[in-house]
């Protein structure tokens, strides 16, 4: 079969356990196209196709004897930043190059023990940090969309693999937006949990107190099914919530459009540099919901202003803390012939970190310092209090707040935007993370240089079954999430 890459991961399943074809012949069929067609996009930092064949075999056995799961059997690829082990985890750092990790994150625990194939790690900026995944220090990946245009960050790796058909799904991290934007460039579905839905354990930390996993895939039917496997409790991570995890996928239309409130934020839709292509497709697909029987609610969130500059007091202050590890000294980068101590610390870090993980760390460091800290650090979480009341109130209106996931559609690669302009693309995800709220961002169509355009639904805490199941609904609906980029039809 020729098409493998076409099919939902439901149809995957099907074929599968209905032994229509073998895992083997599956994973084999997208290592295939990993090796033709990523040499253009650069979505993979570590392809792994012995590791993944074994596991297909594996797979292919449990398929055979019937104690297959779900998904057992199929591909996916993970965000270079969750700990393999066995397979090096750099988080698109020079400083974690040569970095092997002895243990596995839950979540690719968890993917392992559901069946599920690795075939490799993909791209992403440094540290998580950055909208382009150009931080990388491996360098850019391309959209699959316009190969000149970045696919978004920090896990743009995970979008361009997935636009391109070269994995079926993927995993990706969100602690300001780097699942939701990445997906918005690149026309897919990805789901940012509400924090502590997914453990963190293993992953490489950036701002401990934003930072969340979760799907990317074409439909928020196939994020239902990633969502399955890697969403719930885990007593390694002390910040993951001890609640029942629902049934994603039995829950696709569980949630009635019809009679949904849907919330308009009046601020949100008057922000300066918001694309006019954005805002019309955005507009449209509100519409359209509106046509499903949603009602859509106009609604203030006052707070607006303060997010960008809360966001990036807050993260690089935890960022500085949690990259303090990175001394030369334990593991990772270390420079070459240190004169003593000092000059080790010092020349691994600046020959081993990137200059804006460097910019976040100087930023961390001052506003946590004893003199500074009330001004900047304890008031920007008292901002963090206020944003979080801001969306609450609104939750005693609406059931769900609609936005754009970036104000602008994919930037071309080497646009040079200075760190203002590019954290000023972060506003409409930022407050998700700031207050602890699941969103989704789902394809909505493109804009005049058929770039893709991203619908961002954000909802109250734990309605990450409600999210899937209106963009489940939408997407039986309309048909943006089955447009594919011209290199995912390519055959390999
Ligand atoms: N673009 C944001 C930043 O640079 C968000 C990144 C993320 O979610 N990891 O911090």
């Amino acid at each position: 079969m020729t098409d493998l890459h076409r099919l939902s991961i439901r149809e995957l399943a099907e074929g599968l356990s209905q032994a229509k074809f073998s895992s083997r012949e599956l994973t084999e069929h997208y290592l295939k196209r990993i090796a033709k067609i990523d040499p253009l996009v650069k979505s993979y930092v570590t392809v792994t196709p012995e590791q993944a064949l074994a596991e297909a075999d594996a797979a292919d056995v449990a398929l055979k004897a019937g104690n297959a799961t779900a998904l057992t059997g199929i591909p996916l690829a993970h965000k270079d930043i969750f700990c393999t082990k066995g397979i090096k985890t750099t988080a698109g750092s020079k400083i974690l190059d040569n970095f092997i990790s002895p243990y596995d994150a839950t979540v690719v625990e968890k993917t392992k023990a559901a069946g599920l194939v690795t075939l490799g790690k993909v791209n992403m900026d440094e540290f998580a940090m950055g909208s382009t995944s150009e931080s990388s220090y491996v360098g850019a990946t391309s959209n699959p969309w316009a190969l000149d245009h970045v696919p978004g960050g920090s896990s743009g790796g995970s979008a361009a693999a997935v636009a391109a058909d070269l994995a079926p799904f993927a995993t990706g991290t969100d602690t300001g937006g780097s699942i939701r934007q990445p997906a918005s460039f690149c026309g897919l579905t990805g789901l940012k949990p509400t924090y502590g839905r997914v453990s963190r354990f293993g992953i490489i930390a950036y701002a401990s107190s934003l930072d969340q996993a979760g799907p990317m895939a074409r439909s928020a039917e196939d994020c239902a099914y990633l969502m399955n496997v890697i969403a719930g409790h885990d007593a390694k991570d002390s910040t993951s919530v001890k609640k029942e995890v629902d049934d994603y996928v039995a829950n696709l239309n569980g949630t009635s459009v019809k009679g949904l409130r849907i919330g308009i934020p009046k601020q949100y839709f008057n922000v300066a540099g918001l694309d006019a292509d954005v805002k019309a497709r955005v507009e449209e697909s509100l519409k359209k919901l509106e046509e499903m029987g949603a009602t859509l609610v106009e609604i203030d969130l006052n707070m607006t202003e303060a997010y960008v500059p809360t966001y990036y007091l807050i993260a690089p202050a935890e960022a500085s803390s949690n990259l303090s590890r990175y001394d030369g000294v334990r593991y990772g980068y270390r420079c070459e012939n240190p004169a003593d101590l000092m000059d080790l610390y010092k020349r691994s870090r600046s020959e081993g970190f990137g200059p804006e993980v460097q910019r976040r760390i100087l930023i961390g460091t001052y506003a946590l310092s004893a003199g500074y800290y009330d001004a900047y650090y304890v008031k920007a979480q008292k901002v963090r209090r206020l944003i979080q009341q801001d969306f609450l109130k609104a939750f005693e209106n609406v059931d769900v707040i609609a936005a754009p996931s970036a104000p602008t559609t994919a930037y071309k690669i080497g646009a040079n935007l200075s760190p203002t302009e590019m954290y000023l693309g972060d506003i409409y995800t930022l407050a998700v993370n700031l207050a602890g709220l699941p969103a989704i961002n789902a394809p909505v169509g493109f804009d005049k240089d058929s770039l893709p355009v991203g619908l961002q639904l954000i909802g109250n805490y734990w309605s990450e079954s409600q999210l899937l199941s209106i963009i489940h609904q939408y997407q039986q609906n309309t048909d943006w999430h089955t447009k594919r980029a011209a290199i995912a039809e390519e055959n390999a």
